[in-house]
């Protein structure tokens, strides 16, 4: 087998067609930077035409790609985000009916992850909405939003706010930005109620993959004298990405690579990873029964079936069937395992980070059968 070529990827982000504030080839440049491969800009309700291609600079190059992330605008409160990618059209016009927008997604060749589907109560003082997944009756998505790096970071202002002595709006703001200036030391992993609700689907044998995204907006966030980007777009692209796994190495040829990223990604040849806490680059998870794998494939289990986790740096690794760990190993680069029953195993690690253990890896599963 030769040789998956990795790539480093964000595809959930907002530019002035929405509540963004930076246009495309700006957040593009802000995107190589970060040493980004492609990126997807996702804009409410507005599916951007003419505007993908390759951006490039003295310092790289990005893949810039163009996807939708679709509400109901007139819901309220608000829910129940969608994000697509690779539909080619607009979708908008199915957001009041969530079972016809994945369909349309589907039949328009594209594939469609609930974004941010699990989020704390609401906080009144900050004007922090709930905006999770509320419409369950739903089937056919590809995937969930596993890990979305604002929507965490939301949730844990509104945690430290509702723990305030009074609640007083002028104080949860500065809690806020006291939380806004170091959001490495509070971030802790992805929403458990997403995670156990991913395991709860692959033990229901469904292949459904996950992502992990910035959701950048670039906001700034203004109080009395003081002004900060609630994040700049460089930061973000440096905090939660999905890397891919893909065949051959990008050419250029826009329909090539683009299909090429959009089959890892809907296939879940990818995982989920905390950069800023240590690049995941280099990860890898594989498995061998009767045919060879990647992350994303199905296996067919044999006798001699084995599967293999390889970290960049050493981590805690785990590995998950179904929401049970089957096996795990402490402060290791390695883990290997003989699998002797069927179904979706994923890979998650955690390393120390700021003093503390953090999320840091979570892989889409191989599926032996
Ligand atoms: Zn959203
Ligand atoms: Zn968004």
């Amino acid at each position: 087998m030769s040789e998956w070529v990795e790539l480093a990827g964000n595809m959930h982000m907002h530019t002035p067609y929405s509540d963004g504030e930076k246009w495309h080839a700006d957040i593009a440049r802000d995107a190589i930077q970060s040493g980004l491969d492609f990126i997807i800009v996702t804009d409410h309700n507005v599916w951007v035409d003419g505007i993908e291609g390759y951006y490039e600079n003295g310092n790289g190059r990005v893949l810039l790609l163009s996807g939708e992330e679709v509400h109901n605008p007139r819901r309220q409160p608000q829910a129940s985000h969608f994000l697509a990618y690779g539909a080619e059209r607009e979708l908008a016009p199915f957001a009041h009916d969530p079972q016809q927008l994945i369909n349309q997604t589907n039949a328009n060749g594209g594939c469609g992850f609930l974004a941010h589907p699990h989020e704390g109560d609401p906080e009144p003082l900050l004007d922090l909405p709930n905006l999770g997944w509320h419409d369950w009756e739903i089937d056919n998505f590809t995937g969930l939003e596993l890990w979305n790096y604002m929507s965490s970071f939301a949730d844990i202002v509104k945690e430290h706010a509702r723990r305030l002595p009074i609640q007083n709006k002028l104080l949860a703001k500065l809690v806020a930005l006291r939380l806004a200036l170091h959001p490495e030391k509070y971030i802790i992993g992805p929403n458990p109620q997403t995670l156990a609700f991913w395991d709860e689907l692959l033990a229901q044998g469904k292949q459904i993959a996950v992502v992990g995204n910035s959701d950048a907006h670039g906001t700034p966030m203004n109080l009395g004298p003081i002004h900060r980007i609630i994040y700049p777009y460089e930061f973000c692209f440096r905090a939660i990405n999905t890397h891919i796994l893909i065949p051959k190495l990008l050419n250029g040829d826009l329909a090539r690579d683009k299909k090429m990223i959009l089959d890892a990604i809907s296939k879940g040849n990818s995982w989920v990873g905390y950069d800023m806490a240590y690049p995941t680059k280099g990860f890898r998870f594989s498995g061998q029964g009767v045919n060879k794998g990647i992350i994303g494939d199905k296996i067919q289990l044999d006798a001699g079936a084995t599967l293999q986790v390889r970290a960049s740096t050493r981590a805690n690794i785990r590995l998950i069937r179904h929401g049970e760990v089957v096996a795990q190993i402490e402060n290791e680069t390695h883990l290997t395992h003989i699998p002797v029953e069927e179904g979706a195993y994923r890979a998650e690690c955690t390393i120390q980070y700021e003093g503390k253990e953090r999320g840091w890896i979570y892989s889409n599963p191989i599926y032996l059968w």
